[in-house]
């Protein structure tokens, strides 16, 4: 069935092309409301130091809590919320209530070094022309120690436009955050600019991290990214360590740090906190920390 819209134009009238815009629009304004009446909550996942088995940070990913009985993961929202604009709020409400949070665990659990949080930035987010002024205002509300708020940009954010992400990020230091590129190896960044970010800590993709399984190649994948983070002084992350197997590799490639499934999912922050309460500072074996929780 055509429409006629004017003069020579023509809209084809798609059953499904009808279906998926309602249900777009109908998401916006839910997610709206649900920014509104405070439905987001955070889950933590873990990140762990490999040289001992100790927590050195978590990561916040945001969660959706539609109902009581339903609870909605970032892949099912976080992209209408980028094209719609509800991510700049979304995001400035997840660094905060992170960094709240952040706080109580350090006063609770002191760590030398202290306990670091890491917070998701989205490119929508990071092209803010006040995005700076943004998390100096949640630094000061919140009073948390700067140098422990990691802010993870993905590639495709930091090459996107080379001379203003250098800009932010040196205001970002400025303040006093890390910086991390999440992600690493799936965009399109140019190893050649790496360098000339000032940025902390690199997170090796998951991908990569699954190669392992795959013998030399993975490897050899996994090898050269720390090389060059060896080289250009950054901090390397390992994203999707499900297996020992994996551990044992990433130590032996000279990973410092790992996150993912072998040590813990995603949990909610009373999980953590029982966590940080159970496992002592430094020195503690090694091994999955939430076998029950997973
Ligand atoms: P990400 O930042 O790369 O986060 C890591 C994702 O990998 C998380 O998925 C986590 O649950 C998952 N993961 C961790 N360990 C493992 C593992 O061992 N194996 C496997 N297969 N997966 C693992 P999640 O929570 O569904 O988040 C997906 C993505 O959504 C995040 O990827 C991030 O890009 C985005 N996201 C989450 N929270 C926020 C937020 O607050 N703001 C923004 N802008 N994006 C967010
Ligand atoms: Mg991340
Ligand atoms: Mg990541
Ligand atoms: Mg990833």
């Amino acid at each position: 069935r055509a429409k006629v819209l004017g003069k020579g134009r023509y809209e084809i009238y798609d059953p499904v092309m009808h279906e998926l815009a309602v249900g777009r629009l109908s998401l916006e304004s839910r997610l709206r409301q649900a920014l509104h009446e405070e439905e987001f909550v955070l889950h933590y996942q873990p990140i762990v130091s490999l040289e001992d088995g100790a927590i050195v940070g978590v990561e916040a990913l945001v969660r959706w809590r539609r109902s009581e009985s339903e609870l909605v993961y970032p892949d099912q929202f976080i992209a209408v919320a980028e094209e719609t604009g509800i991510i700049v709020f979304l995001g400035i409400w997840v660094l905060r209530e992170a960094c709240r949070t952040m706080v109580r665990w350090q006063q609770e659990f002191p760590r030398d070094p202290a306990l670091t949080v890491a917070v998701n930035v989205s490119a929508r987010q990071f092209a803010q022309h006040d995005f700076v002024e943004q998390v100096a205002r949640v630094l000061a509300e919140t009073g948390i120690r700067p140098d422990t708020v990691k802010l993870e940009i993905t590639e495709s954010v930091s090459m996107m436009d080379t001379e203003y992400t250098v800009e932010v990020l040196t205001q970002l230091q400025r303040l006093g955050v890390c910086v991390s590129i999440d992600d690493f190896g799936t965009g399109y960044s140019s190893l050649a600019y790496l360098h000339s970010f000032p940025m902390d800590t690199l997170k090796i993709d998951r991908s990569f991290v699954a190669q392992l399984d795959r013998g030399e190649q993975g490897r050899q994948i996994v090898g050269t990214i720390m090389n060059l983070a060896r080289d250009l002084r950054i901090r390397v992350i390992a994203e999707g360590a499900e297996t020992s197997r994996h551990v044992e590799e990433l130590k032996t490639l000279g990973c410092d740090f790992a996150q993912g499934y072998y040590f813990s999912r995603p949990v909610e922050p009373a999980v953590i906190s029982g966590l940080l309460a159970a496992r002592p500072a430094a020195g503690s074996a090694q091994g999955p920390l939430d076998r029950e929780a997973g």
